[in-house]
């Protein structure tokens, strides 16, 4: 992560005018932005602690103040069927609609920007930060980008006109009037289908199911790119029963092609006292996946096993080869499997020797 990018601000919050608000018939003001639908009191902020209520306005507190930018592969998203040329430049700010009890950012996720030291990046800075990297990507990554999507769709436009493609990394908790707002800005959608029960997200999570099934249909029916996350967590969301039942509804729901990825749960925050998850159990839950129809199934956080490459549906070749967040090695020709020509869906880079990366 960068210490010296840019001066920091210790407890700054941003005046800027929120979107996604309605006037209650009372005079009081609602965020429309996810589902918690909250509404703030005079000085108060919402749940996810990023937008609150300040001089009768709802606003952004954390617009042009990141508190994280770094630099990161996109594989780390994880993001396997969009090739892009090199790293991305991560960004994220303070806050988050959710409580995920494993967070493994909660040191911003779970503070506002006045307890995060912030970063001053208008969204001209970031990109020209991209720019003079030289990095062809930007991310938003780390915390939950829905809660400031302000900032977010000002990056997302003059990353556009600089031809700077960009990811969103997100739980998918936000409404649909303002998502449907980013399939025009956003090239890449990574989301957290976090748990396979409304029961799960009730206990762990701290939100619903059910909107994030909508936000995943809206993303692949609005045909942007989407991949899926799943972080399996040892007695929490690894029956298997539900997992099966989560599977089949991915598949009829979304289909075969959209790539689904398994992550292995390392313990963390308020759930320091699990085991990290087993190699097998996520490798039972792809198998399981893979039976249901889901053609392109990983384990992650797992370096060296079988689950991290991708394998050809029409002969079984191994067509990307991992370690890690690394790319070894491509056995594809635009995006065809080089011996029996079978298109993988996804952007795939062509200009690169031999189809080897
Ligand atoms: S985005 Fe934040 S303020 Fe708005 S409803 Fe969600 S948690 Fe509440």
């Amino acid at each position: 992560m960068f210490g010296r990018c840019a001066p920091v601000f210790a407890g700054q919050e941003s005046d800027f005018p929120a979107e996604y608000v309605m006037a209650l018939p009372d005079g009081r003001l609602q965020c429309q932005l996810c589902p918690n639908g909250c509404i703030p009191a005079e000085g108060e902020n919402g749940n996810c602690r990023a937008r609150g209520v300040r001089n009768g306005q709802f606003t952004s507190l954390v617009y042009g103040f990141p508190c994280v930018i770094a630099v990161d592969p996109v594989e780390k998203m994880p993001l396997f069927h969009y090739h892009v040329h090199g790293p991305a430049l991560s960004i994220s700010t303070a806050g988050c609609n959710l409580v995920c009890q494993y967070c493994q950012n909660w040191q911003f996720s779970q503070k506002s920007p006045a307890e995060t030291a912030n970063f001053a990046m208008s969204p001209s800075d970031i990109v020209l930060r991209a720019v003079d990297m030289q990095l062809r990507t930007i991310g938003f990554f780390y915390t939950e980008p829905t809660i400031y999507i302000e900032y977010m769709k000002d990056v997302a436009r003059l990353a556009k006109k600089s031809n700077i493609k960009t990811v969103m990394v997100t739980a998918g908790y936000i409404n649909s009037e303002p998502l449907k707002d980013l399939f025009e800005l956003i090239d890449m959608f990574v989301v957290g289908y976090k748990g396979f029960t409304e029961g799960f997200y009730a206990e762990t999570i701290g939100g619903k199911l059910d909107p994030v099934k909508k936000a995943l249909i809206a993303i692949k029916e609005a045909g942007c790119h989407l991949e899926v996350v799943s972080l399996l967590i040892p007695g929490k969301n690894d029956d298997m029963n539900e997992f099966a039942a989560g599977a089949e509804w991915f598949v009829k729901n979304l289909g075969s092609d959209v790539p689904w990825h398994f992550s292995r749960f390392l313990p963390e925050f308020l759930l320091k006292n699990l085991p990290p998850t087993p190699n097998g159990v996520l490798e039972t839950a792809r198998e399981i996946a893979i039976k249901a129809g889901v053609k392109y199934a990983y384990t992650g956080n797992n370096p060296g096993q079988e689950g991290n490459h991708t394998y050809c549906p029409g002969c079984g070749k191994k067509v990307v080869e991992r370690l890690g967040f690394k790319v070894l090695r491509s056995f594809l020709s635009a995006g065809k499997c080089q011996d029996c020509g079978y298109q993988i869906p996804g952007v795939w880079l062509d200009d690169l020797p031999n189809g080897n990366i």
